[in-house]
């Protein structure tokens, strides 16, 4: 066989489909091997944090200005504004045209309900670090994402040797970094495969089935947010054919479909950004960390969709005002979530509220959750490197 048929993507997509038929066909089998993949995942979780540190420290301690960084950080934040709220608009526009059809699920049946609860207030409050090392050891991003940008704009102020210093351990530390994902890369395809046959086992394909309504919907509204408005917005202002991009990185989008999780994705798409698309180190180093915590298309898509799925088994009847609500709080709630499995549901909560709908509807969906978490994930992630691929452009080398 050919070496480039034996390439990392190809193997990782064989991974998923074998992974699919092992959790299908012998569930016991693909329990057992659940090791091999949270292994897999927590490499990937270890080395992000510090990476996520590193490389926003790096992309601005090495600008050469605090224009530079303005210009960057601008671009970005219009980018992610932008996008995330043409994901909610597809996916509120795809429920009115489609609609749901007729579940035979009775929402009363269901006592489950979500205990935490998402707000604008909790959100912020969880912006501000009290104490770095807490933050690091809890995986706290954003606050991690802004210490660093503090450290590193404070470091262009210093005098040369300390700036240096500074600026080249950091780097090499990255460097380092960037490294071992590039190993860890190499045991995708097992890594995939693994957590692949164990959803697949733990929620049988059945669930998907049962609700499958909504499946569609949400289904639909990624793979037009993702084809179409995102394919073209690359194509305009990135003057890129979306499809060979797709093909340059889809290692990592592979790995955002079987971790569903933007923040241990990272290390993979820092690195087929920089390696394989190209793309400055300065800017991948910010517009990736950043996307990965704040920027989730996929996952303000599905919140809108999921929220109006539940009015309509609730018989609730959402007036327009009541869809620009969901449109206003679906994009809040998105940047609110974490990079990390389930992280929208919990802040679901934040739209369920807004409009009035009850809580528990939520666990109706839960049975499908991790499935259309895994698809949001790579839309998420799919956003980002598109937001990288065209901020690069506008950004000139040093
Ligand atoms: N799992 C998603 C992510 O990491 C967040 C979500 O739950 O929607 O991007």
């Amino acid at each position: 066989m050919s070496k480039k048929f034996l390439s990392i993507e190809n193997l990782t997509l064989i991974g998923i489909v074998f992974g699919v038929l092992l959790g299908y066909y012998i569930p016991e089998i693909a329990v057992s091997i659940k090791f091999l993949g949270d292994a897999f995942l927590n490499i990937l979780k270890a080395i992000a944090i510090p990476l996520i540190f590193a490389s926003v420290f790096v992309s601005i301690a090495t600008l050469s200005s605090i224009s530079d960084l303005k210009n960057i950080g601008g671009k970005a934040i219009a980018y992610y504004f932008t996008t995330t709220a043409l994901a909610v608009l597809t996916g509120i526009i795809v429920v009115n045209i489609i609609g749901f059809g007729s579940e035979n699920i009775n929402p009363k049946t269901v006592n489950e309900t979500v205990h935490h609860k998402f707000t604008i207030k909790s959100f912020i409050e969880s912006l501000v670090p009290d104490n770095i090392f807490k933050s690091f050891t809890e995986g706290k991003v954003l606050q991690i994402i802004i210490f660093s940008i503090l450290l590193a704009v404070a470091t262009l102020y210093l005098e040369k040797t300390k700036k240096q210093t500074v600026v080249l351990f950091i780097d090499g530390l990255n460097d380092a970094l960037i490294k071992i994902a590039r190993w860890i890369i190499t045991l995708t395809p097992i890594g995939v495969f693994s957590l692949v046959a164990y959803v697949v086992a733990d929620k049988g394909l059945g669930t998907i089935l049962s609700l499958w309504h909504y499946v569609v919907v949400v289904v639909i509204g990624l793979l037009i947010h993702a084809v179409f408005n995102l394919g073209l917005i690359a194509y305009i202002f990135g003057k890129i054919n979306p499809l060979k991009y797709f093909l340059q990185v889809r290692e990592a989008l592979l790995v955002a479909f079987s971790t569903s999780s933007s923040s241990a994705t990272l290390p993979v798409s820092l690195e087929v950004a920089e390696e394989k698309a190209k793309i400055k180190k300065k800017v991948a180093g910010f517009v990736l960390p950043l996307g990965a915590t704040i920027n989730m298309d996929g996952t303000a898509l599905y919140e809108s969709v999921a929220a109006m799925f539940v009015a309509h088994l609730y018989g609730i009847d959402l007036s327009l005002g009541e869809q620009i609500i969901i449109f206003l709080t679906a994009t809040l709630a998105a940047v609110g979530a974490a990079g990390i499995p389930s992280a929208g549901l919990v802040t679901m909560t934040l739209v369920f509220t807004a409009v009035g709908l009850p809580l528990e509807g939520i666990a109706v969906i839960l049975a499908v959750d991790r499935f259309l978490d895994m698809l949001r994930t790579s839309i998420n992630v799919w956003g980002d490197l598109i937001g990288a691929k065209i901020i690069d452009r506008f950004v000139k080398e040093q």
